[in-house]
């Protein structure tokens, strides 16, 4: 299985940044070809922009949220057609920070995550423990509840490939204490048993399991080398083209 390194640019680029990593992010794939999936995740403002840049070079990009809805009157939000009308091809679900900013519940996480797959899209949704969870040993409590709730039933399709699962603990976001290698294969271990209780053996295991967290170019080869991490959802490295490049590169 190819892994798929993911860029979360979060609510970070102007126009010009946004077109300067972009076309650096081409230019470096071109001279070094990559066997790894690359998607980035620019905020919406910088969508159409970045698939401008992107289009035709292999890498994909995505949208950082979807509404459930098709359209109509939801003011602010972004309906996952419309991401597919620039090109997306992938979109993050879930994400620790909008369950944090915007109270998004599982169930939330759920219909956006249904929504997304009848638009075609790919959903990355996220799931990961916080830090007093993890204190109280219920870390894999609590991202099994989260997959229970987060993920409608024939997640993934027929073979697994048609969605993204990110085990991202929240206490490992931003701040630079990326977990152990052994903590990772602990929790990407259950996460595979759990996505195989509920999506039966095939689409079980063809459940791309993306690691989250302070992933750097220093310490992407060791994370991507652990059982069961099908790639990377890298948030500040992936807004330093030389950084995200090295993390492609430590990608099979
Ligand atoms: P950092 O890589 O900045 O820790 O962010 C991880 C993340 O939240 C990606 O979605």
């Amino acid at each position: 299985m190819r892994q798929v390194i993911a860029g979360n640019w979060k609510m970070n680029g102007l126009t010009a940044d946004a077109e300067a990593l972009t076309q650096a992010l081409r230019d470096g794939l071109v001279k070094a070809p990559t066997g790894a999936v690359v998607v980035v995740f620019p905020p919406f403002t910088q969508v159409a922009t970045v698939g401008r840049i992107l289009a035709g070079s292999g890498i994909a990009w995505g949208g950082q949220d979807c509404h459930i809805a098709e359209r109509g009157a939801h003011t602010g939000d972004i309906a996952p057609e419309m991401l597919r009308d620039l090109g997306a091809t992938h979109v993050i679900l879930g994400h620790s920070e909008r369950r944090r900013d915007h109270g998004e519940l599982d169930e939330t996480v759920r219909e956006k995550t249904v929504a997304a797959l009848k638009a075609g899209l790919i959903p990355i949704v996220c799931v990961g423990e916080s830090e007093d969870q993890r204190a109280g040993g219920q870390q894999q409590d609590t991202v099994g509840w989260q997959i229970k709730g987060s993920l409608p039933d024939g997640f993934g399709g027929a073979d697994g490939s048609g969605g993204i699962v990110a085990y991202e603990p929240v206490w490992a976001i931003g701040t630079g204490r990326t977990a152990t290698v052994e903590d990772i294969a602990a929790m990407h271990g259950f996460v595979r048993a759990e996505l195989v209780r509920q999506m039966g053996e095939t689409a079980g295991r063809g459940i791309r399991i993306l690691y989250g967290g302070s992933v750097n170019a220093g310490n992407a080869a060791s994370i991507l080398a652990v059982p069961e991490v099908s790639g990377a959802l890298v948030g500040g490295a992936s807004l330093k083209p030389a950084d995200f490049l090295t993390i492609v590169s430590a990608a099979t």
